[in-house]
């Protein structure tokens, strides 16, 4: 069989990104196959009208330790440290100061007793006070953090990624999806619209099978989404069963984003949020004409994006316009109109927003991020225990990956030259020897 590359990586997203910068610092030559034709994945930015539109992630999280804030400014890209609005309700529109206190004392002791006495069931809805008032804006805040319901999503999990947070959220005003496809490598050998159908192990590492006819490759770094592998796309070895039982547990939310446009006079103030109804569990949040631009931004997590799969996307406008209209007035209606929308849960190489551990599982990500022998290695955001469900966390689970394989290549050639050196001195060995035997002993 002859190698056709040191390493592939399957998939083009933040994490393949990420694994292939790591790489491109090395010798090794490298392939990166991606499904689709473009690159990003959940990185997204659709440029309309001149407006860099983020439809996947848009949020540096934890912007003051983000791999992509650093890569950002070694590009020269600018990064916007403003504070998010998400926790300003602007001018209090449905949403009275009084009812703020209480839906925030509500959320607080919630997660006080997800800290101090955290349910045996690790089932973060066990710590939900029954029928109590807010509950409906504890699952929507659930909506928008995991793309899940509570009675869904470990404790532990969830506290893994909140403790580790920074809390510093900032953006990238050209597009966090522009942002990440820009860093790609240019010496990374790219194949698009080369969906990957099978893997094999062969004596010398992997055979990755393409419509186009199979890849040898001495490693691979499997960067798809725990949908994806735990949904059967890419037929693995039999020996990688364990790996998509984790996947099985770290499940993808749903969340999607609807954006309207803003036009003629309007009632819209540049740089301000509301929530649309923080009683209603479907609720969208609004980010209002952001970096001063003409649209709208609606954010929909687990029940208000399934309401979105099930009814389709016009309903999801409408339903946006409607929580607007019941704050703004009436006449805001007049003021946008439907623009463009994701649809994570259709999309076949992706399948949904991110992953959240389904209660009890949260070391599955552990488990996920496992390498396989000295040949298959697992990257992307589900393998991160800490910072799970973002594009950071795929980055630098993108680099782990790569540091694995680049660890592994380097022991296969020690033990390659190993034999080598060993072979050739075993040849000397037997050159010295012979004359030796042939020679009549000395007297
Ligand atoms: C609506 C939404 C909002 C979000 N907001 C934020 C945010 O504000 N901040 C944040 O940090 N994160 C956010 N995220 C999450 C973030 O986008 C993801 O965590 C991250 O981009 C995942 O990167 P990844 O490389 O792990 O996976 P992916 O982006 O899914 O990359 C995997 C790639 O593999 C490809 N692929 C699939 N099957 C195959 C195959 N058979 N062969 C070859 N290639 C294949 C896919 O096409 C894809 O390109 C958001 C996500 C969504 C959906």
């Amino acid at each position: 069989m002859n190698i056709d590359y040191d390493v592939v990586i399957i998939g083009g997203g933040a994490a393949g990104v990420g694994a292939a910068r790591q790489l491109a610092a090395s010798a090794h030559s490298t392939l990166l196959l991606e499904a689709t034709s473009r690159l990003g994945g959940r990185a997204w930015t659709y440029q309309i009208a001149g407006h860099p539109l983020d439809l996947g992630c848009g949020w540096l999280h934890s912007g003051d330790r983000n791999s992509w804030t650093r890569i950002a400014e070694e590009a020269g890209l600018p990064v916007d440290r403003r504070p998010a609005k998400w926790g300003v309700q602007h001018r209090h529109l449905g949403f009275s100061p009084r009812e703020q206190k209480e839906a925030g004392e509500a959320f607080g002791a919630w997660f006080e007793r997800l800290s101090v006495a955290p349910p045996a069931s690790d089932r973060a809805s066990d710590a939900l006070p029954s029928a109590g008032e807010w509950n409906g804006y504890l699952e929507a805040i659930s909506g928008f953090i995991s793309g899940a319901p509570l009675d869904r999503v470990s404790v532990a999990d969830y506290l893994a990624y909140d403790s580790a947070s920074t809390k510093v959220n900032w953006r990238a005003p050209h597009g966090y999806g522009d942002l990440i496809v820009a860093s790609v490598p240019s010496r990374t050998a790219l194949r698009l619209s080369a969906p990957v159908e099978a893997i094999a192990l062969e004596p010398q590492g992997v055979a990755i099978r393409t419509r186009s006819g199979d890849v040898h490759a001495k490693t691979a770094i499997l960067t798809v989404s725990t949908a994806v592998l735990a949904g059967g796309a890419i037929k693995p070895p039999k020996a990688l069963d364990p790996w998509l039982e984790a996947a099985s547990v770290l499940p993808l939310g749903r969340n999607e984003k609807l954006y309207l446009e803003v036009v003629g006079e309007s009632p819209f103030a540049a740089e301000t949020h509301v929530l649309g109804d923080p009683r209603d569990p479907r609720t969208a949040a609004y980010s209002i004409r952001p970096f001063s631009r003409p649209v709208i931004e609606c954010f929909f997590g687990a029940e208000g994006a399934e309401m979105i799969g099930d009814r389709g996307l016009a309903a999801g406008f409408d339903y946006a316009i409607g929580q607007l209209a019941a704050l703004f007035g009436a006449e805001a209606r007049r003021s946008v109109r439907p623009l463009i929308a994701s649809s994570w849960g259709r999309a076949t190489h992706i399948r949904g927003a991110y992953s959240y551990a389904l209660p009890g599982r949260a070391t599955a990500r552990l488990e996920l991020a496992r390498p396989f022998e000295d040949r298959l290695f697992f990257a992307g955001e589900a393998t991160s225990v800490k910072d799970f469900s973002t594009a950071h966390g795929a980055h630098d689970s993108g680099v782990r990956a790569a540091n694995e394989a680049l660890a592994a290549l380097q022991r296969r050639s020690d033990r390659d030259s190993g034999v080598r050196r060993s072979g050739a001195a075993s040849r000397t060995a037997t050159s010295e020897s012979r004359p030796k035997r042939r020679s009549p002993p000395a007297t």
